[in-house]
């Protein structure tokens, strides 16, 4: 391991690892990425900031988990095959330990999809980081949020909501007992990105989505792609028994407007059941069929009873008042 002090001696000692299939890793002024032939490169950055997206206190681990995990998961709604990824990281100073945990829980996770950090920078200044992802996918397969077609069944991965209540939980907005809080505060803290079902999904999803700032918002953004509307059926929401035991207006605001999911929201013709299906279980997650799209423009939520919700939690953005 490398000794001395300062900027080059931390990447050295955290951020740099051999390189198994980048042409050049960190070190120089570029890295080298070599594609598979006639495959097109699938970009995405995600910027996360201290006291906007996490707090203080938060294990440099997890956090390290979570910075590599979200943008991941805008690979998966790509349908794009991760290959590496960049890391600029802003800090107030230089922390071993703290390098070390964040190390460990990204390397981690980037090791379980056989992705390396091919280089970055590092800075002193308030706490941030930047992951920047690169992936590919053949031509013409990329999943898009512009593809949805009147008609289609709307379909989601995993289980909605139980990020936004364990954060309801911190705030202590909500009561859960220990056991409930330590499992949906795993959804916050560990979101697992949908990469396997992003790719099985090439070529049977017609649109899709990370689920990264609430269903309603994220959804509105394909609606708004696609030109179309859509009818979702609030009862066929995947949820946690841990929500499910919520008061139903909070069950409400967490799967429509919960954020934090990193599931999958997609798109596909309605006689292609089946080979979603195939899809979540070769990935092995669970999709379930939520609602329709509809030829009117915006966003209709039905409850159990038939009835049209008639006003939607909105999904998050960070300049709306
Ligand atoms: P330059 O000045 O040419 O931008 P730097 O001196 O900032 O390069 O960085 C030196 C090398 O270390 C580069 O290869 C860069 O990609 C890499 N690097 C810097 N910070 C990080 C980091 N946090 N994680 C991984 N690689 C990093
Ligand atoms: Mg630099």
């Amino acid at each position: 391991m490398t000794t001395g002090r300062g900027e080059f001696a931390l990447i050295a000692r955290h951020f740099t690892r051999p390189t198994r299939r980048a042409v050049l890793g960190v070190g120089d002024d570029c890295a080298l990425l070599a594609l598979e032939p006639g495959m097109q490169l699938a970009v995405s950055s995600d910027m996360l900031v201290e006291g906007r997206h996490f707090v203080s206190t938060v294990a440099p681990e997890r956090l390290g988990h979570k910075a590599l995990a979200v943008n991941l998961s805008d690979l998966a709604a790509c349908g794009a095959t991760p290959l590496a990824f960049t890391l600029a990281l802003a800090l107030p100073r230089a922390d071993e330990a703290w390098c070390a945990g964040l190390a460990r829980g990204m390397f981690a996770l980037a090791d379980a999809h056989g992705i390396e950090l091919i280089g970055g920078d590092t800075t002193a200044g308030p706490l941030n980081l930047c992951i920047t992802v690169f992936g590919q996918v053949p031509p013409g397969q990329a999943l898009l949020r512009s593809g949805a077609r009147v008609g289609d069944t709307v379909w989601v991965s995993g289980r909605l909501g139980d990020a936004r209540l364990a954060l309801e939980a911190f705030r202590g907005s909500v009561a859960l007992d220990r056991e409930a809080f330590e499992r949906t505060r795993q959804a916050m803290e560990r979101p697992q990105p949908r990469v396997a079902l992003g790719l099985a999904l090439r070529g049977v999803a017609s649109a899709a989505i990370d689920l990264s700032d609430g269903l309603v918002g994220d959804l509105g953004h394909v609606l708004a792609r696609s030109h179309i509307g859509a009818r979702i059926e609030l009862q066929a929401l995947p949820r946690s028994t841990d929500l499910s035991a919520q008061p139903t207006a909070v069950q409400q605001e967490c799967l429509l407007a919960g954020g934090d999911d990193y599931e999958l929201l997609f798109m596909a013709a309605a006689d292609a059941s089946e080979q979603v299906l195939a899809a979540g279980a070769k990935a092995g997650v669970a999709v379930s069929a939520i609602g329709r799209i509809e030829a009117a423009p915006g966003l209709r939520v039905v409850d159990g009873g038939g009835r049209m919700l008639d006003a939607l939690p909105r999904g998050f953005d960070h300049f709306s008042p």
